[in-house]
């Protein structure tokens, strides 16, 4: 009898402190404490014990009872702390290492703005910002684009009124900066512009940065070293540019700026059919009408702008063919970077 006790009192507490979860553990109480548990079983056996013997067995096995429905409650506790507490068998198992939760990330074109801004702004520049609902006179008449002139007809333009338009271009900006801040002058202009225009390469919005330097005597050829630079940062060492001659109302010289094909570095491609090099972007010598304008004195000062579309460096640097990918918010496009 003692020895049938003690059995039963170890192996169910052996039983007890190996179980995980509360349904294996209600398990055992039943198969030791319930109606035709082990326990149970021994405790209705005592009325075949002599009279002499019963009253000590009968205390001896309720006081294992009373410990065993301790061990249970005790481990049922620990178990609902420690958050293991399932009704499944097995659906947690601590074991296993973790899930990172996913990260959120800065869309593509945005990091290649802040790589743009960082590049410019460890070379002096300022970055500023103005509105995108411009006024005929900042984004056009400024800008040395006359009413009527056919340069005009560059820019489809989205107009709200006469006057009141969806800016096109980030010059505006420039004008602006003039007007507030005399000589010397140094920023980037970063920004969303608006064309009606729609196609593998043109979205009707998109992103441009503008550039401006205003100084005594500054020169076309600081306006290449500076482009240089930035291209060679941005594009890596190997990269060469070429200017060639070109025409925007807002400087003089205008050209637009080559660079050596990201494909293949050259030698030519159907990336760019097979001339070696590729457009990237737009600049010259600030028009001294516009620095007029912009309540500058074009004999004591002169100055370089350049603009350039963020989505058009992007698609070079990584080779994206389509600019509505940017737009698509497909994550298994802007999850590539
Ligand atoms: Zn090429």
């Amino acid at each position: 009898m003692k020895d049938r006790l003690e059995a039963i009192y170890r192996e169910s507490r052996e039983a007890v402190q190996k179980i995980s979860n509360l349904k294996a553990l209600e398990e055992i109480r039943v198969q030791i404490l319930g109606r035709k548990g082990r326990l149970t079983a021994l405790l209705h056996g005592l009325k075949d014990l002599p009279s002499e013997k019963r009253a000590a067995a009968g205390q001896a096995a309720n006081e294992v009872k009373h410990q065993l429905l301790q061990l249970i409650e005790e481990r049922v506790i620990k178990l609902k702390n420690s958050g293991w507490a399932s009704d499944q068998e097995g659906s947690i198992d601590p074991t296993l290492p973790g899930r990172p939760p996913e990260m959120g990330r800065l869309h593509i074109l945005n990091r290649t703005l802040r790589e743009i801004e960082e590049i410019f702004t460890a070379m002096g520049f300022a970055v500023v910002e103005g509105p995108e609902v411009e006024t005929d006179y900042y984004n056009f008449e400024s800008m040395n684009f006359p009413t009527e002139h056919p340069a005009r007809d560059m820019h489809d333009t989205f107009f709200i009124s006469d006057k009141i338009l969806l800016r096109t271009h980030t010059s505006p900006v420039q004008m602006r900066l003039m007007e507030e801040q005399s000589p010397p002058i140094r920023a980037i202009m970063p920004g969303k512009t608006y064309r009606v225009d729609d196609d593998a390469t043109h979205s009707a919005m998109f992103h441009q940065v503008e550039g401006l330097l205003v100084d005594r005597e500054v020169s076309f050829a600081e306006l290449k070293e500076v482009l240089a630079l930035f291209i060679h940062r941005i594009f890596g060492e190997k990269a060469r540019l070429r200017f060639r001659p070109s025409f925007f109302p807002f400087t003089e010289p205008s050209a637009e700026v080559d660079m050596t094909c990201v494909k293949c570095a050259g030698r030519g491609c159907s990336l760019c059919k097979g001339t070696g090099w590729m457009e990237i972007l737009g600049a010259g010598m600030v028009h001294p009408g516009v620095l007029r304008a912009g309540r500058i004195d074009p004999e004591a000062y002169t100055g370089f702008a350049f603009g350039m579309g963020v989505e058009r460096i992007a698609m070079l640097k990584y080779g994206i063919d389509n600019i509505r990918y940017f737009f698509e918010n497909d994550l298994r496009f802007l999850e590539q970077f």
